[in-house]
C-alpha cells in the first residue's frame, strides 16, 4: 500500500505549519517526505536503513527484525564485508525483504551526555546512507530512528539531526530521490516527528 507524503499527512492530521521554521518553504521537498509508523522490514521500497552495530553481524533491535525478514544470506554477504565504522554505511542485497537493498550505517552510543562527536557521527550515518542511496541509484530509501533503542541517543536531539541533515541532503539532491520515508516504530518517536516535522518540512 501506498504511504502517504507529509504534506497529506500534516493536512489530514490538520497539523499547523509554524510562522518561521528553521528552514524556508520549498514546495519540491512537500512530497519527497514521508512519516510512517511501522515495521520497516515490511516496506516496498528500494532501500531501507539498517541501525546495525560495527560488526555487521546482527544485533536485537530493527538490526534483528531486517535479518530475520531477509533470511541468513543477509548475513552471509554482510560478513564478507570486514565491518563498518560508527557514521559511515555499507550497502547489501535485501533478499527475502520487499526492499531491494539494505544500507546498513552504524549509530553512535550515547551514555551519559550527548557529545559533538557523538552528534557529527549520527549526522554522518544519515548522509553517508544518503551518499550511498544517490550512488546506489535508489529512489525510495527508509530510514529507522538510528542510536535511540539501545544505543541510548536521546530521541528528541535524534530527530533533530535526522530532520536537519535529510533537509540539507535533499535540498542538494531531491531529483535524485522520489521518497524518503522516515519509519518510527514508537508511539513516542512519532510524536516527535509530527511535532518536529513542520520545522524542518514547513509546507508550501
Ligand atoms: P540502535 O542500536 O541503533 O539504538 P535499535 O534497533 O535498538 O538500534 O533501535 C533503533 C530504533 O528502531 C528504535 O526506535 C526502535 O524502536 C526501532 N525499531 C525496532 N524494530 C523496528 C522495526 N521492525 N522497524 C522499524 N523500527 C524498529
Amino acid at each position: 500500500k501506498e504511504i502517504p507524503v507529509w504534506k497529506d499527512t500534516a493536512k489530514k492530521a490538520n497539523i499547523k505549519q509554524p510562522e518561521e521554521g528553521k528552514y524556508p518553504k520549498n514546495k519540491a521537498l512537500d512530497d519527497k517526505i514521508s512519516l510512517f509508523r511501522g515495521d520497516i522490514t515490511k516496506l516496498e521500497v528500494d532501500a531501507i536503513v539498517n541501525a546495525a552495530n560495527s560488526s555487521l553481524l546482527g544485533g536485537g533491535g530493527v538490526d534483528g527484525c531486517i535479518h530475520r525478514a531477509a533470511g541468513p544470506l543477509l548475513k552471509l554477504e554482510c560478513s564478507s564485508l570486514g565491518g563498518c565504522q560508527t557514521g559511515l554505511a555499507k550497502m547489501t542485497c535485501g533478499y527475502l525483504l520487499p526492499a531491494n537493498y539494505v544500507i546498513h550505517t552504524v549509530g553512535p552510543v550515547v551514555q551519559g551526555d550527548l557529545g559533538s562527536a557523538q552528534e557529527e557521527d549520527l549526522s554522518n550515518c544519515y548522509r553517508n546512507s544518503l551518499l550511498a542511496a544517490v550512488e546506489g541509484k535508489i529512489r525510495s530509501l527508509a530510514f529507522p530512528c538510528i542510536s535511540t533503542g539501545v544505543f541510548g541517543y536521546p530521541p528528541e536531539a535524534a530527530a533533530d539531526m535526522a530532520l536537519k541533515t535529510i533537509r540539507e541532503f535533499l535540498e542538494e539532491n531531491k531529483e535524485k530521490f522520489d521518497r524518503v520515508i522516515i519509519c518510527v516504530f514508537l508511539e513516542k518517536d512519532e510524536e516527535i516527528y509530527l511535532r518536529k516535522l513542520p520545522e524542518y518540512f514547513p509546507l508550501a
